[in-house]
């Protein structure tokens, strides 16, 4: 076992490092932007998801805000 031998596997080590340092980052990117989407994603639709519609008079509105409007039967009377 000479010099060589250890100077190869010097090489080897730090290429091995350089490559998964740049995998882990690159992964961490990729999950970084894909959060980003998946929250862009969450809060456009998040509104219109969560809208109800009156059976009677078909307005929209947050669930837990449920207003009467001026319909006898509206079921949020
Ligand atoms: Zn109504």
């Amino acid at each position: 076992m000479g010099a060589g031998f250890l100077v190869v596997l010097a090489i080897l080590a730090v290429a091995y490092f350089a490559i998964r340092g740049r995998a882990i980052r690159f992964r961490e990117q990729l999950q970084e932007a894909l959060r980003r989407a998946t929250e862009r994603t969450a809060t456009n639709q998040l509104p219109m998801e969560d809208m109800i519609k009156c059976p009677t008079c078909g307005t929209y509105s947050a669930p837990g805000q449920q207003r009467a409007c001026d319909r006898v039967d509206c079921p949020y009377r």
